[in-house]
């Protein structure tokens, strides 16, 4: 049977947008230069965050930034030599973040995030990926009482317009919830929505097996190498060329280098982010977000997994874990961690728009081409919802939401 789609990478979003088109009987082949699922979509922090209704936010204090410019917070640092790049796409995002605008934009995003779990829960039945998946919500923890306060009055005012649910637990109730962490905090917020996996790479696995079982075709190939053709687009992989009419480009961080060379100047930038596992110490039940530090501590199959917020670097830049090392010091102020599981910290790149929303849609200048990237903190999240919306978009059909917001043309 022809192929009718090239999905090009194999992240969370390029499997999600595979595995939806096969769902809709698509023919369809999934493109990756190395197996699914072991960049990005591997090392987040594995939350499927329904609460996430309005984006990461460039933040509007002075004092924030100001501690982030001279390298005292944990939460944001930067490369030196990736500013003059970098910069213009900050301004830009700082721009968007006011909160006129940033008001809409939360507005489109929220659009998205609200079918998260429903489009999930589909994919997570067929795939028989339920053992990965907690259903009990997250906790932010809180080393002050002012800032559990601040954040309590922000989840209301998110509850109240957008129905998110959430618990506050004082310092009692967090110690009996977690008995783990021995410190002894003001208190939590438990977001109670959310999902979190244990094994974030290994759920785009299944995500991608249940592609094949489907009929789809899982290939390794450059996406570097995609060619427009007369009658749609060709992509050289291990098998040999493959020829589609339609192809998407879901490469996560390294989708600008491509649509780059198809003539489009598109605001992509990242924000680099570490791990590192631990074992031989407590548990944790649900994911703890140490709000004040900027880091996840997340239960995980190979140990208590520690994430960072953001680094500003050039992709492919060396690695600089010195986040995570103020991240490990932070965390074992809460919880103990014996054993690093690995040498060498795992280091990934969050794919950014400088508007917070992802790139979804036809690209203006290319028929029968797409886009699908730019998820920035939550493509875990909207990997299935995107993935749809990308698929009924192709198929000219109606779609789950006005795919308007998100379209490559509003740069
Ligand atoms: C520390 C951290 C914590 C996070 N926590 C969360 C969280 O809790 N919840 C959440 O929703 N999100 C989270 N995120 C964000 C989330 O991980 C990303 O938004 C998401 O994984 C992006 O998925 P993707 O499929 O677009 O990109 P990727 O997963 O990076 O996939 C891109 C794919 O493209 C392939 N590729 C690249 N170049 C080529 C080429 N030339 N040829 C062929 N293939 C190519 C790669 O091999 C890769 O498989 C976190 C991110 C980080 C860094």
């Amino acid at each position: 049977m022809p192929t009718d789609v090239l999905v090009l990478g194999a992240g969370m979003v390029g499997a999600c947008t595979a595995l939806q088109l096969a769902r809709r009987g698509h023919s369809v082949a999934l493109v990756d230069r190395q197996a699914p699922g072991r960049e990005t979509s591997y090392g987040n922090a594995g939350i499927i965050q329904r609460e996430a209704v309005e984006p990461y936010a460039f933040p509007r204090e002075w004092a924030t930034v100001l501690d982030v410019a001279l390298k005292r917070s944990v939460d944001a640092t930067y490369h030196l030599d990736a500013l003059p790049s970098v910069v213009p796409q900050l301004m830009r995002y700082w721009h968007e973040s006011a909160p006129g605008r940033y008001a809409a934009i939360a507005r489109d995003y929220s659009r998205l995030i609200e079918h998260c779990l429903s489009e999930h829960d589909a994919l997570i039945a067929e795939s028989n990926a339920a053992q990965l998946v907690r259903k009990e919500g997250y906790r932010v923890g809180f080393r002050t009482r002012a800032a559990m306060d601040a954040a309590a009055t922000n989840a209301a005012d998110l509850r109240d317009r957008y129905g998110v649910r959430f618990e506050l637990l004082d310092g009692d109730a967090l110690a009996r919830a977690e008995p783990g962490l021995h410190a002894r905090l003001p208190g939590a917020l438990h977001w109670l929505d959310p999902w979190s996996v244990s094994d974030p790479g290994a759920l785009v696995d299944r995500y991608v097996q249940r592609f094949i079982d489907l009929g789809g075709r899982l290939v390794q190939g450059d996406a570097a190498s995609l060619q427009p053709e007369a009658q749609g687009w060709q992509v050289r992989t291990t098998d040999g060329p493959l020829q589609a009419r339609h192809a998407v480009i879901a490469l996560g961080p390294w989708a600008g280098e491509l649509t780059a060379t198809l003539g489009y100047r598109l605001p992509l930038f990242v924000k680099r982010g570490y791990h590192r596992h631990y074992r031989g110490g407590p548990g944790l039940r649900v994911p703890l977000l140490d709000a004040e530090r900027g880091l996840v501590i997340a239960p995980m199959a190979a140990g208590l997994r520690v994430t960072t917020g953001a680094e500003f670097a050039r992709i492919g830049a060396p690695s600089t874990p010195v986040q995570l090392g103020q991240a490990e010091i932070a965390a074992r102020e809460l919880i103990d961690l014996p054993e690093p599981v690995e040498s060498v910290p795992w280091l990934g790149n969050r794919p950014c728009t400088v508007d917070m929303k992802p790139i979804m849609g036809p690209a203006p200048r290319h028929p029968g081409l797409w886009f699908n990237f730019g998820h920035s903190h939550q493509g875990f999240t909207l990997g299935p919802v995107s993935g749809r919306l990308l698929a009924e978009m192709i198929e000219g059909s109606q779609p789950l939401v006005d795919p308007a917001p998100y379209s490559p043309t509003r740069f």
